[in-house]
């Protein structure tokens, strides 16, 4: 990317606004500076796309939604571009920004065709049938904010911001100071496609003074990162009564069945685990294999680790690339090394690769790791897979679950029994087979977390539905009045008796 279409895209910002180093994680050298924004232009930003909501609210949901498929045609057109500017910013392997493309590309055609479908009025079942008739209607909420962290920033932003946009709502986004150039190139794309400028607008600035000013402006605000930041969002915006969803933390597990082939889950337990370096929300943490065949999974698992190619590329020749900044490096080698220092048995990895770059991280195997020990309950959100031991599939669905997160899962083996035990995972998708892309690909299923891991649901229905107020309309018959007076209830309430009867009767 040139330096003039990156200060092209900066210039979305005040020009006034201190600037801090943006570095690309491959090399450790600054790429651009980014203007930082304060609470009051935040404030400014709220105003102005407020003032075009109501412009933007009355425009027919199809014309809302064509914006996205043009813009779902224009990211084809523009891969390599978008490509290049994903892995400039965040540092991971073509292959997982390609895998970010799709999903982002996903989400502009999904809504794309269905946001109209969703929105239109949908009819309810009448209390009174044929003298009552109901529906409900879907209004944009005004001014949506949306709150994103650097991990996904493609992904993240097409999944959240465009089905706000197709709603019919502003939307305000915080983009992470790491990955705001994305962000930008998504808008630049939606722009291009027919989206009006001023119903998207992105702030970038310090987390806490920019991210509060978000939650404490907008009509709703949906929220991905860390959960100890969600529960800050969620105090915020519950003081305001405002609505939100949260997107958060995991600390997925993925079981081994006795039924399943031990190469295929140590393939599966490498693609579910170190998908962009193993910075991904729904990527496997915990591998729990039975206690007999445990050796011979690690000895595998070993091997195929060892043989990743590691590095930077701009094709799909390396595997794994680089961990996005230098807190990302300090805090994955500080649960590595913590974790040998109490015992734990270092199978594979264990290192950073600076011959590569300054983040580089080598992929982990770790094992003997207690399970209430930082490393084998906390989220690392890095390239690390700690792998325990069971005696029966009872226990290990037992530890799969004794997390307080429950974003994702996977059980691994013959489809029938992992079928059976994806039912017992508390966990907002379950994966058989698949350590994460079989749910994550399905914009038409619903993605979230239980517990700790969020609240509400993107994709899908719910993930357009929840940019909107809903209101129901309630007609009756004008050739039949309903009672107003108590005597009016001698005629009427035999009647309304006998309804209830016919109806539970008939269903
Ligand atoms: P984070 O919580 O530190 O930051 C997320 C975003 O919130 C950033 O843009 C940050 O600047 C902003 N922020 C910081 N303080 C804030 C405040 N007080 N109010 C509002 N916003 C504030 O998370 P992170 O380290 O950037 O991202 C990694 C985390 O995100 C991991 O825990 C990961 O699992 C989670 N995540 C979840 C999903 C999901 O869909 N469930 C997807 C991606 C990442």
């Amino acid at each position: 990317m040139t330096d003039t279409s990156i200060q092209s895209l900066l210039s979305h910002f005040p020009a006034d606004a201190p600037l801090v180093p943006v570095v690309n994680p491959s090399t450790g050298k600054r790429i651009f500076d980014l203007p930082q924004l304060s609470a009051d232009q935040v404030k400014e930003a709220f105003a102005k796309a407020r003032a075009f909501a109501p412009a933007w609210s009355a425009t027919p949901a199809k014309e809302r939604q064509a914006v996205l498929t043009r813009m779902h045609d224009l990211m084809l057109k523009n891969e390599t571009k978008l490509l290049d500017v994903l892995q400039l910013e965040t540092g991971k392997s073509r292959a997982h920004a390609f895998e970010e493309f799709a999903g982002a590309a996903g989400a502009a055609r999904y809504y794309g065709r269905k946001a109209a479908k969703f929105l239109k009025n949908s009819p309810t079942r009448a209390g009174v049938p044929v003298i009552t008739k109901t529906w409900v209607e879907y209004q944009s909420l005004g001014v949506v904010g949306i709150i994103t962290p650097w991990n996904y920033p493609m992904a993240l932003a097409n999944l959240d911001v465009l089905p706000a946009l197709a709603a019919g709502n502003a939307v305000v986004q915080k983009a992470d100071n790491q990955t705001a150039l994305t962000s930008l190139f998504c808008r630049m794309l939606a722009i291009e496609a027919g989206l009006p400028a001023a119903a998207w607008t992105i702030v970038v600035g310090d987390g806490a003074e920019v991210g509060n000013a978000v939650t404490d402006n907008c009509d709703y605000v949906a929220f991905t990162g860390s959960t100890a930041t969600g529960r800050k969002v969620a105090e915020r915006a519950a003081a305001r009564l405002i609505g939100f969803s949260l997107e958060l933390g995991g600390k997925n597990p993925m079981i081994v069945l006795p039924s399943a082939k031990l190469d295929q889950a140590a393939e599966l337990a490498i693609a579910g685990g170190f998908g962009s370096a193993g910075q991904l929300c729904v990527s496997i943490e915990r591998v729990y294999v039975e206690n007999s065949r445990k050796a011979e999974f690690l000895k595998i698992l070993a091997a195929k680790v060892e043989s990743l190619i590691i590095g930077k590329s701009s094709d799909f020749s390396v595997d794994i690339g680089s961990l996005t900044s230098a807190n990302q490096l300090a805090r994955v080698s500080g649960f590595i090394d913590n974790a040998v220092k109490d015992g734990a048995t270092l199978v594979a990895g264990g290192k950073a690769l600076p011959e590569h770059g300054p983040y580089f991280y080598a992929p982990t195997v770790l094992t003997d790791v207690a399970h209430d020990a930082p490393a084998g309950c906390l989220e690392v959100f890095g390239p690390v897979l700690v792998v325990f031991g069971y005696d029966s599939v009872d226990e290990a669905v037992t530890l799969a679950n004794d997390t307080e997160l429950g974003l994702n899962a996977s059980v691994v083996g013959k489809e029938s029994e992992a079928i059976r035990i994806a039912s017992r995972l508390n966990a907002g998708s379950v994966n058989v087979n698949e350590g994460f892309r079989a749910s994550f690909a399905s914009m038409d299923s619903p993605m979230g977390g239980m517990k700790q891991s969020g609240k509400g649901r993107r994709n899908g229905r719910a993930g357009i539905i929840r940019f909107t107020d809903q209101r129901t309309v309630g007609v009756a018959a004008s050739w039949l009045r309903l009672p107003s007076r108590g005597r009016h209830y001698n005629r009427m309430a035999p009647l309304m008796r006998l309804l209830s009867k016919i109806l539970n009767r008939i269903g």
